[in-house]
């Protein structure tokens, strides 16, 4: 794709998003401020994303169909190639957007700027650990910062990379037959469930490198639990297109949105827009699939 041919699309993208996240506030205007960061956040990934450099990743031909044969994922989280130098620059432009999010966010925020500044902290070595607790969390002790925000800043910066790497496997990959819990590229549990189609077909989106994959309508994201008995669900009031799915086996539930019902938009958008489902979920006694890193 040539280099003007990028920006158009990227322009799109973001008009969109902005489009969409404008709609939302209207409705409800209680979330105006993390559909803004929530903005803020994505206009940076997406102009980091288009000048990115990742090397290629390489699987051998027999070993990959052997993996997806045996229910494995194609890689590892630490396996994604992360271009260094666009994670640094990006994660200081998340510290400056930072400054501009809620009290708490803003206050980190500045405490890793001044941290930066005075060379106190390896900017490199977190990013290489992919904001694994292991390397951020003595950092973030060290330091004085909130570990959440730390690898909510660290995990934003690579997101760009880590995206990149999905979309190069994703040709190996057959969305439609996997129907397991977890991303058949990464191994991660899925952080919402899509509606999509005639008849509603079932995907999952991975919450860590993004991609979807087609899974049965009738079970639990998190344990796969079938029995019918012990899955329910609930839509908020007058929010036909949002519904929580709840499994008593597991004591998780997963967001859906149903797109049947929605015009295609930012799935992690219409889950900030739609926090009060995740509350009421929370109320109930059960446990999000995977936490929101948004939100903690
Ligand atoms: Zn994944
Ligand atoms: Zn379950």
């Amino acid at each position: 794709m040539g280099r003007t041919q990028n920006i158009a699309t990227m322009e799109k993208e973001v008009g969109t998003l902005r489009e969409r996240a404008e709609q939302l506030k209207e409705k409800r205007p209680g979330y105006g401020e993390i559909l803004d960061f929530y903005v803020k956040v994505k206009e940076a990934q997406v102009a980091s994303k288009a000048s990115l450099r990742t090397g290629p990743i390489k699987l051998k031909k027999e070993w990959k169909g052997r993996l997806t044969e045996e229910g494995f994922s194609l890689i590892q989280k630490e396996d994604f190639p992360v271009d260094m130098e666009a994670s640094i620059s990006l994660f200081h432009t998340l510290c400056r957007i930072g400054k501009t999010a809620n009290p708490h966010m803003a206050e980190q925020a500045e405490k890793i700027n001044k941290i930066l500044k005075d060379n106190k902290m390896d900017l490199e070595k977190l990013l290489t650990g992919r904001g694994k607790e292991q390397t951020s969390e003595p950092v973030a002790a060290d330091q004085g910062l909130e570990k959440q925000v730390l690898s909510f800043l660290i995990q934003n910066s690579i997101q760009p990379s880590i995206e990149a790497g999905m979309e190069q496997l994703r040709s190996d990959l057959e969305p439609e037959t996997w129907r397991k819990s977890t991303c058949p590229v990464c191994g991660s549990l899925p952080s919402l469930n899509l509606l999509k189609g005639e008849g509603g077909k079932r995907y999952s989106l991975c919450s860590y490198c993004g991609y979807q994959w087609r899974m049965d309508r009738l079970s639990c994201a998190v344990c796969g639990n079938k029995e019918q008995e012990s899955l329910n669900y609930f839509y908020g009031e007058g929010e036909e297109a949002y519904r929580i799915d709840l499994c008593d086996n597991c004591h998780h539930y997963i967001k859906t949105v149903d797109y049947r019902n929605l015009e295609e938009s930012d799935p992690c958008l219409e889950d900030l827009a739609t926090l009060h489902l995740d509350v009421l979920a929370a109320q109930k006694g059960y446990t999000r699939s995977v936490p929101n890193p948004w939100t903690n």
